[in-house]
């Protein structure tokens, strides 16, 4: 264990013995190295299992509108999730006051696609050090560079620190360059239209439709998803091609003002699909036209959601 994960088990099991959370939304050890599994701990004698690394994929805000808005919540939250936590309680998913924080400044997540594409999945154990990861096989140990492994989203990272966790443990990771996350946006909005389109279509072709990405997304908690509805049927369910557009499309624009540049998404995509160009795109458009970033605090609607009764204005962009 490390010394991170002693001492987020000694603060979690507090917060379970003083009956201050209902249950502690965190990790546990899964049978491969490669994917912790999210876990629900009511009982402080559940913690053997707890695990907290770079591996550890999930945005675990998105369990939160699972809950009744009663049950008292604690959870482990890195830079992107306590935005996830704040934009959701703008949304009314939660009470503040019903979720404990604990957060962790973060180093940025391992890519598990990066890494089978590079080393194979036979692994049996993957550790890490500050900026190195060391992959066990049986008969053999790498070690590549912690950068190199990064997920893209980590890579582009501008707020890597919990923005209002009620506590936290470790040291405070410089502010990312928000000019990293533009320099992909830039390019791909350079393209020309056919160029654009080619990679729209490449990307959203390959989709099978098993909707991994909505259910990673803390902002996919519709009862019934709009691929779902059957009385309007707005998109084709099949995975043809214009039923795929449709679903990569909409999914998008249903995030505008409201994606924390997680990439829980892309990291729950078995056909390692980039989505995030598109939600990208959308929160520049949303920086630069509206002065918003989701999630900076749990009280601002984004400019679609928000609106006056009173407001006499055109509609003008
Ligand atoms: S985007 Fe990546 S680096 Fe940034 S806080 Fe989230 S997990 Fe950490
Ligand atoms: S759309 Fe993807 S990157 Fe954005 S909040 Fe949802 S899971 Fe995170
Ligand atoms: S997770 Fe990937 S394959 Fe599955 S629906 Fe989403 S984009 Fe398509």
């Amino acid at each position: 264990m490390t010394d991170l994960e002693s001492k987020l088990t000694a603060e979690i099991a507090n917060l379970l013995d003083d009956k201050k959370v209902d249950v502690f939304i965190a990790f546990k050890k899964a049978e491969s190295p490669l994917h912790p599994q999210p876990a629900f701990f009511t009982e402080s004698n559940q913690l053997g299992d707890f695990v907290y690394n770079s591996l550890c994929q999930n945005n675990l805000a998105a369990f939160i509108p699972r809950y009744p808005l009663s049950a008292r919540i604690g959870m482990v939250v890195r830079g992107c999730e306590n935005r996830a936590v704040n934009h959701l309680v703008v949304e009314k998913q939660h009470a503040r006051e019903n979720i404990f924080m604990i957060g962790v400044p973060c180093e940025g997540l391992v890519d598990w696609h990066k890494l089978v594409n590079r080393f194979g999945e036979e692994m049996i154990a993957v550790d890490e050090a500050k900026d190195e990861i060391m992959i066990s096989y049986r008969d053999r140990q790498i070690r590549a560079p912690r950068q190199e492994l990064l997920h893209d989203s980590c890579l582009r990272c501008v707020h890597p620190n919990p923005l209002s966790a009620d506590v936290t443990i470790g040291e405070l990771k410089p502010e990312g360059d928000p000019t990293l996350a533009r320099t992909e946006v830039a390019a791909f909005s350079a393209l020309d239209n056919a160029a654009r389109h080619a990679w729209f279509r490449k990307e959203a072709e390959r989709c099978i439709r098993c909707y991994a990405c909505r259910e990673a997304c803390p902002m996919c908690y519709c009862t019934e998803c709009f691929v779902d509805h059957g009385v309007p049927r707005w998109t084709e369910s099949t995975v043809s091609p214009a039923g795929m557009r449709a679903w990569h499309i909409v999914r998008a624009f249903h995030q505008a003002g409201r994606c924390v540049s997680c990439g829980a998404c892309e990291r729950a995509c078995p056909m390692d699909i980039k989505m995030t160009y598109l939600t990208e795109k959308l929160n520049e458009d949303m920086r630069t036209k509206y002065q918003f970033e989701c999630g900076m605090d749990d009280k601002t609607q984004p400019p679609f959601a928000a609106f006056n009764l009173d407001d006499k204005n055109r509609f003008e962009l």
